[in-house]
């Protein structure tokens, strides 16, 4: 027993209305644009996720807390410089430890760096 379009097959042999034709026509018509529209807004969108915006996202970085450099033996790499910038830590300067790694740079270099990329500047480890 066939169902369906196959049926269209059947009738076919003489005794075909053009009620039928019309029907099955439009039957098929319609499954090819449920299917057509179903792949570009189902299928295609997963194919092709669209990009995740540059940078770490304000959930984690709300996570990262600063804090105020006091001396280099402090910070678990003995940091005594920014990696960023370049510039020596003085005491009293706000920093940021990043959580997978505790690199730490000046609160304001690696916030400005967190808009544009996601990994650590020195190892490169994953921040988010
Ligand atoms: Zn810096
Ligand atoms: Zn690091």
């Amino acid at each position: 027993m066939r169902m369906g379009p196959f049926k269209l097959v059947v009738h076919f042999d003489g005794h075909a209305t053009n009620e039928d034709i019309t029907f099955w026509v439009l039957f098929i018509f319609c499954l090819l644009a449920l299917l057509a529209s179903s792949f570009y807004f189902w299928v295609y969108p997963r194919l092709c996720p669209p990009a995740p915006p540059p940078g770490v996202p304000d959930t984690v970085r709300e996570r990262i807390v600063s804090f105020m450099f006091e001396t280099s033996a402090t910070l678990r790499h003995h940091e005594d410089q920014c990696a960023i910038c370049l510039d020596e830590f003085v005491e009293g300067t706000s920093l940021l430890s990043l959580p997978p790694c505790g690199h730490t740079f000046h609160s304001d270099c690696i916030g400005e760096y967190m808009s544009g990329a996601t990994i650590c500047p020195k190892c490169r480890e994953n921040i988010t």
